[in-house]
């Protein structure tokens, strides 16, 4: 089963810039799966109109086969996405944000609190519960948004630059929890601007450039060609 299929997709922003020209991308179910390119390439552009964040101009998007324009909130329901930006409000305590999101996916409350409790202990933030997220460190900031992104159960998790501004040790816990959770079942796609990041995590790598996907391989074949 594929859990995203892109078909066609373009994007262009108002004022006429293309930043998508047409792009196709298939990742199947159980995937660890790099979008790889440079600043500006389009990578945030392309999740944020999976995730309905960003309208698309042209093209089609199914995850797990729900359909972007026809099936919206099942198709919500399959993703968790974690921004690239700090989104949260900073004057909540760390077990309200990721509890709040259960509102909207229809996650019973007591559910929600069993939950937050265990996502919060994997990505060791238990101890900072009731902080307010102001006073967490970058490192604890991206880890809280992974928790908040899981309390759905999301069958694909979408990371932008997950380790942006996350230092080299927690880089490395960070990856270690993603691989643990990959192997669980969840369907992983990430974005980076590092190819060492991509290298050491997926398997699977799409290269975007200027709008265009100009690679689309297994992590294997593409170093074999390098
Ligand atoms: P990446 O995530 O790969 O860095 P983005 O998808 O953020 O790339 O951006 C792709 C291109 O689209 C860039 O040239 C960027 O400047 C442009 N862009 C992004 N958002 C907007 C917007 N809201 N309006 C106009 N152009 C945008
Ligand atoms: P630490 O205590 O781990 O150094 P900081 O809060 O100083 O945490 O931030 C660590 C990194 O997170 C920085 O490199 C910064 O670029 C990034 N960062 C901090 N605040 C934000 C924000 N609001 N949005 C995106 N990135 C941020």
């Amino acid at each position: 089963m594929k859990a995203l299929s892109i078909k066609g997709l373009r994007k262009v922003y108002k004022g006429g810039f293309e930043a998508l020209k047409g792009i196709d991308l298939d990742v199947e179910e159980g995937d660890f799966f790099a979008l790889l390119g440079p600043n500006g390439a389009g990578k945030s552009t392309t999740i944020g109109i999976v995730s309905s964040l960003v309208n698309k101009t042209a093209g089609s998007v199914t995850v797990f086969d729900y359909d972007l324009d026809k099936q919206l909130v099942e198709l919500k329901k399959q993703i968790g996405l974690v921004p690239q930006e700090f989104n949260f409000n900073q004057f909540e305590t760390v077990t309200q944000i990721v509890v709040n999101q259960a509102g909207y996916y229809g996650v019973p409350r007591k559910l929600a609190h069993e939950r937050a409790e265990k996502y919060l202990k994997q990505l060791g933030l238990w101890d900072k519960r009731n902080e307010r997220a102001r006073s967490l460190s970058g490192g604890m900031k991206r880890r809280l948004m992974i928790a908040r992104a899981l309390l759905h159960e999301p069958r694909l998790l979408i990371l932008d630059e997950p380790t942006a501004g996350v230092d080299i040790e927690l880089r490395r816990s960070m990856w270690d929890y993603l691989e643990k959770i990959n192997k669980q079942g969840i369907t992983i796609i990430l974005t980076t601007h590092y190819l060492e990041e991509a290298e050491s995590l997926c398997r699977k790598i799409a290269i975007i450039d200027s709008g265009e996907i100009i690679e689309n391989t297994s992590m294997k074949r593409l170093l074999a060609t390098l």
